[in-house]
């Protein structure tokens, strides 16, 4: 039967294709595809690993010694049991031998097949079953991490020949980690679904950047799915078709080959500047995660990187965070591929909802009873950690050496903290010289995402060299909405008179003081903002490489003086957004997209 869930589009598009249901706990299980050579030596990976733990559980059952309680050989026995049913191993092998699935990734999916019907079990005892039934399999999993894999990489590559022409696959999650999220960057799956998350939550941030479409804030979109269901992600509207009829499958099919010829046509601006009708210069830049993401940025035709996230270097490292060599080698391969242009670094912004160790935004919620996000993150956990923020700081200033780079502050909301940074810098400089390493100018900036820093710019102006709005957290820390909650998402709201008039006066004293200002938020990447923004006044805009192209067309029909003359009226408005449609409609381009 066909139904529909619905949530919150995150990365436009459409997307078709199989269900994979991953469970939040298991999405750091490696998920790659094996070649056709190498099907049968997969399913000899899972039998071998099924074999290890059926030993140990019969060691165990050996040892017992005779005062052991009775139910805990009666529990080894069921283990046993789960362990050789053909409905878990044998399943999990057609998932290998159908899909071509590695031997985790099809016991997690055969996995998931069995918790719901144990779910669904009316027998409490038989319903209980499950959490025996997940522990086998992470015994099996671990048996399987300790006997050499394939590696992922190789994989991938192998197969991309090889197992050409399947469904594509959609993941389907209750909650997956940003950190986590990454690992599915360049992965096999072509959409994601997840019950949790906001718009601008760190999770759709790093969707977005995969250039596929997702939904977040589903809330049961992972309960009512099952593993292999045909779905369509419509990351326009934000809404999941499950088990299309024929004729919705047509009509989506059409959609998507209607996006993909105007993504074809819009590659073409690749080389063209974005210069506007009135000959104004804007800078496009891109939003990165990792130094690889930089080939991406210049193959969308980027002007430099606006924003490098750094913290994603930081996450998942099981407590041992990247040293100076290892962080300076990251960013020294960032800015050497963005061949001379520049490449603004943000120096590590943990906290909220990105914490350095595995923990999804579920588990988060229940960890932490106060309030994450007005807590120790980004700037403040780099000043309670002088000596991790001085290696960071070091390994920044050494990558100068190789092409401009420009240091990049999150969070300030103090003068006393933009002293300490200056402070930190001069002493980092002095190490630097001692110890004989080269480095060039690398200008200072803040960023512009807690409402004290946008009121008090003036002052922090005279201390810096630039200023990038971080729109995502400015609204959320304006309008007090979290901005990973999908309870209150639909309060998150970018026109908000509060918003854009704290948007319009940073950009406007930034430009008085002579200092270059930058939107480097979702609204920078999003076309529905681009005439207000450069209505405002901004030039430099910094997104994912994917959004480069839609925003370039945006530029290059604008008339910015035109569009500036539209402001009074529209921060004049007790409805800005519509205010600034029917102005913007009068704006119309005098000259067409060559
Ligand atoms: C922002 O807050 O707008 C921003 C760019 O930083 P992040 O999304 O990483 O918090
Ligand atoms: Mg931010």
């Amino acid at each position: 039967m066909s139904f529909q869930v619905f949530g919150i589009p995150v990365s436009r598009g459409v997307a078709i294709g199989r269900a994979v249901l991953v469970a939040s706990s298991r999405v750091d299980v490696a998920h790659y595809f094996v070649a056709s050579a190498q099907v049968e030596g997969e399913i000899q990976r899972a039998y071998r690993a099924r074999d290890v733990v059926a030993r140990e559980f019969e060691t165990l059952k050996q040892d017992l010694r005779g005062d052991t309680p009775q139910e805990l050989a009666a529990l080894l026995d069921v283990h046993l049991m789960l362990l050789h049913d053909e409905a878990l191993i044998g399943a999990a092998t057609q998932w290998i031998v159908e899909r071509h699935y590695n031997a985790e990734w099809a016991l997690s999916a055969q996995l998931e097949v069995l918790a719901r019907q144990f779910d669904e079990m009316e027998d409490d005892y038989l319903r209980e079953r499950k959490a025996d039934l997940e522990q086998v399999v992470e015994r099996i999993l671990s048996a399987l991490a300790r006997e050499q894999g394939l590696n992922p990489a190789d994989a991938a590559s192998v197969v991309q020949r090889d197992f050409a022409g399947e469904d594509p696959l959609l993941l389907v999650a209750a909650d997956i980690a940003p950190a986590d999220m990454m690992q599915f960057k360049r992965s096999v799956f072509h959409g994601f679904i997840t019950d949790i998350g906001g718009k601008t939550s760190h999770t759709a941030i790093v969707a977005r950047s995969m250039d596929i479409p997702a939904v977040v804030g589903t809330r049961e979109a992972s309960r009512l799915i099952r593993q292999d269901d045909w779905i369509i992600i419509d990351g326009d509207a934000g809404t999941v078709i499950v088990n299309p009829s024929p004729i919705m499958l047509e009509e989506y099919r059409f959609r998507q080959r209607q996006s993909e010829l105007e993504r074809a046509r819009l590659a073409r601006l690749r080389h063209t500047p974005a210069v506007t009708l009135d000959g104004e210069r804007i800078e496009l830049h891109a939003n990165i995660e990792l130094p690889l993401d930089a080939l991406g940025a210049i193959e969308a035709g980027a002007t430099g990187v606006g924003l490098f996230r750094s913290e994603f270097l930081f996450m998942n490292r099981d407590g041992e965070l990247p040293g100076e060599d290892e962080q300076f080698a990251a960013y020294r391969a960032a800015v050497e591929a963005m061949q001379g242009m520049p490449v603004t670094i943000r120096t590590v912004d943990v906290g909220a909802d990105k914490p350095l160790d595995r923990m999804s935004a579920s588990e988060l919620r229940h960890e932490h009873v106060l309030n994450p996000a007005m807590g120790l993150r980004a700037i403040r956990w780099s000043l309670a950690e002088p000596s991790m923020f001085r290696q960071q700081l070091r390994a920044i200033y050494r990558a100068s050496a190789f092409g401009k780079v420009r240091l990049l502050i999150p969070m300030v909301a103090h003068l006393h903290e933009v002293r300490q940074i200056l402070e930190a810098v001069k002493k980092v400089q002095q190490q630097l010289n001692d110890a004989g390493h080269a480095y060039s100018h690398v200008d200072l900036g803040v960023m512009i995402e807690i409402p004290a820093a946008a009121v008090m710019l003036p002052l922090l102006l005279r201390h810096v060299d630039f200023v990038s709005i971080g729109t995502n957290d400015l609204i959320q820390y304006t309008l007090a909405i979290d901005r990973a909650d999908e309870a209150v998402a639909h309060l998150y709201d970018p026109w908000h008179p509060a918003v854009l008039q704290l948007l319009a006066s940073s950009i406007g004293q930034a430009r008085a003081a002579g200092k270059s200002v930058s939107v480097c938020g979702e609204m920078a990447g999003d076309p529905a903002f681009t005439d207000l923004l450069l209505g405002m006044g901004l030039r430099s805009f910094s997104m994912h490489p994917s959004q480069i192209p839609s925003v370039k067309q945006r530029v290059l029909r604008a008339d910015a003086a035109r569009l500036a003359s539209f402001m009074p009226e529209i921060m004049g408005s007790e409805d800005p957004r519509l205010e600034a449609e029917q102005a913007f409609a009068r704006n119309k381009p005098a000259r067409t997209l060559q």
